[in-house]
């Protein structure tokens, strides 16, 4: 197929809070430079821009893909953007109250203390799509060309190196060609930050061998809906943190409640991939959840609007993969750089994104992006607050797996104790993927609970919660998800009474005549199914840009 070849100096592969973050850092490094050339305060050439640096994102519109709780720690953002609130920062609301809550199975109590961690007075709550949105016109006003609706979906090396990338060729016609071959865009340097899991992420670091000698990259999954209510029971800026019910032996991870205006509330779960139920079901948790006579109190009067479900790295500090080779650096989620103690990524993406811009800038000024510049970003992340912190909660996550109140709560309390240590050493992590029971060891003759009665108001189905999502991809395109053997998935069949028919939050995967039927269309790009089928048998590819979720508010 004939193709395109536009020239870039950096080329930025995701258009989330890391790398839009980098972008307006090096572009305003970049104008204040060239101003002060302008007023004789510096001596040196001026830093040509103009369609030389780009931002691509896979969603339909920037922000179209992100989804988060969201509570920002503001410090970062005032860094990046001191005038933020001045230049219309859609903040929802300054958290006011805060709270954690212990489930029991009908029951709650309230912790006495907010443990420092959770600690969110002055927080913005926010939503991540708008958040996006807003970022994404601010990189545009300081020239940054801005590509939405286009995935970056094929590395090019030359030897090692990292020359560029292509994009995807969009509208199969049915004579196997496309409507519109996608691009090549070489790039002196290409920053990956597509979030929890990227795919062409993956591929680089499996091929540089990025991750020697790191912990695996493991997952949590996050589901979300937001309510409209009559009336709205918190406060707007109220913030409460769940532990206990519904997660159980088998399930660890927490929930959220965010007031976010006077009619609406945001409900959420986190739940760790490392789950060994093979019928581990997030959707249906967060059913449970709002039945739950805590939350139910709170959503009775009110319907659901907006739901969403995606990823995020938990490794943290173990995991951190090399995060440059020539040509390539990474930012952000891609990077496994969330706060998993916190439930926070944000702060720590806009930071990174800002490190990485600071190196970047200093290669345009020199014209030196070599492999030995770029590894500079590694150097100042890891003597950053993001090293300091991810150090603290290096155990936090397999201190919860392995149960809370007991054994994770006196781990967490040595761990607030020492600084983050572990009585016997660092607790070891184990990929996603391999941590799933077959149904006999998981249930012996027990049987999974069942799905709650649906009523789409409390308790809603997945189909019509992917619709909440607003989730389409152009049918036009072949799937970009691909089982590598029917035989397996028949071995998993029974084995496993195959955990993709309930694990993805989407209802992608449906079970019939013993074979795997996959909905495409219905995927939210959460990327669970990358890491959590227990026979790696699924392939994820990136689809055609403009597909997958269609967030608003999330
Ligand atoms: C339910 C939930 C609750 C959370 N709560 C909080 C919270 O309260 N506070 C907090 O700070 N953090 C929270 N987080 C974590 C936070 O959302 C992430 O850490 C943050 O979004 C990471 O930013 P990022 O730019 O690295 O990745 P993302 O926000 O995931 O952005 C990556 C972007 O890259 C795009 N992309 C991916 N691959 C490609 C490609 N090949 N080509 C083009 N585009 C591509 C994606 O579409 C996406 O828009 C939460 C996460 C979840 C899921
Ligand atoms: S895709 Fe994976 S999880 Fe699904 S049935 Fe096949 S092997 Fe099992
Ligand atoms: S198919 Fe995979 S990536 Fe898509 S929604 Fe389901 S689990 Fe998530």
């Amino acid at each position: 197929m004939e193709r395109e070849t536009i020239e870039f100096d950096v080329v930025f592969a995701g258009g989330g809070p890391a790398n839009l973050s980098s972008a307006i850092h090096l572009t305003n490094l970049i104008r204040k430079h060239n101003e002060d050339i302008e007023n004789g305060k510096q001596h040196g050439k001026k830093i040509d821009i103009e369609d030389n640096i780009a931002v691509l994102e896979k969603g339909a519109y920037f922000g179209a893909h992100n989804i988060s709780g969201a509570v920002l720690i503001p410090d970062v953002l005032s860094e990046l953007l001191p005038d933020h609130k001045e230049l219309g920062c859609p903040i929802d609301a300054e958290v006011s109250t805060e709270s954690v809550y212990f489930l029991t199975r009908k029951g709650n109590m309230k912790v006495p203390f907010t443990p420092s961690f959770l600690n969110n007075r002055g927080n913005y709550i926010l939503s991540l799509s708008k958040f996006v949105g807003w970022l994404s016109k601010i990189a545009e006003k300081n020239n940054v060309m801005l590509l939405e609706g286009t995935a970056a979906v094929e590395i090019f090396y030359e030897g090692d190196r990292v020359i560029g990338v292509r994009t995807d060729d969009k509208r199969l016609k049915e004579n196997g060609e496309y409507e519109t071959p996608g691009y090549i865009l070489n790039s002196k340097v290409v920053v990956l930050g597509e979030g929890s899991n990227g795919t062409l992420c993956k591929s680089v670091i499996e091929k540089l061998h990025l991750d020697k000698g790191r912990a695996p990259s493991i997952y949590e999954l996050g589901v979300k809906e937001i309510y409209e209510l009559k009336s709205n029971p918190l406060r707007k800026g109220e913030c409460i943190h769940t532990l206990g019910y519904p997660f159980r032996k088998g399930l660890s991870g927490g929930g959220f409640i965010y007031g976010i205006s006077e009619t609406r509330v945001v409900i959420g779960l986190i739940a760790h991939l490392s789950s060994g139920d093979p019928q581990f079901d997030p959707h249906k948790e967060l059913q449970k959840y709002k039945q739950h006579p805590f939350i139910f109190r709170i959503i009775k009067d009110g319907t659901p609007t907006h739901y969403g479900a995606r990823t995020l790295p938990c490794g943290g500090y173990f995991s951190i993969p090399k995060l440059t080779s020539d040509g390539v650096m990474i930012t952000g989620d891609a990077a496994n750089l969330v706060d998993s103690q916190k439930l926070k990524g944000i702060h720590t993406a806009i930071k990174s994104g800002m490190l990485a811009a600071e190196v970047l800038f200093e290669a345009f000024k020199t014209g030196d992006f070599s492999a030995t510049q770029l590894e500079k970003y590694e150097e100042k992340l890891k003597n950053s607050w993001i090293y300091s912190d991810l150090r603290k909660s290096r155990n936090f996550t397999p201190a919860v797996a392995r149960g809370i109140p007991f054994p994770g709560g006196l781990l967490l309390g040595f761990q607030i104790l020492t600084g983050g240590a572990a009585p016997t050493g660092d607790l070891q992590t184990k990929p996603d993927y391999s941590t799933t029971e077959d149904m006999k060891h998981f249930y012996g003759k027990r049987l999974p609970e069942p799905l709650p009665k649906e009523d789409d108001k409390i308790t809603v189905s997945k189909l019509t919660d992917v619709y909440l999502s607003g989730t389409k991809h152009d049918e036009k395109q072949q799937s970009h998800i691909r089982l590598k053997n029917d035989d397996v998935c028949k071995k998993c069949v029974s084995d496993y009474k195959a955990p993709c028919t309930v694990f993805c939050p989407a209802s992608v995967y449906e079970l019939g005549d013993n074979k795997i039927k996959v909905n495409f269309s219905n995927c939210m790009h959460c990327k669970t199914c990358d890491v959590k089928c227990p026979f790696q048998n699924i392939v994820w590819n990136l689809p055609e840009g403009g597909g997958g979720p269609r967030y608003s508010l999330q």
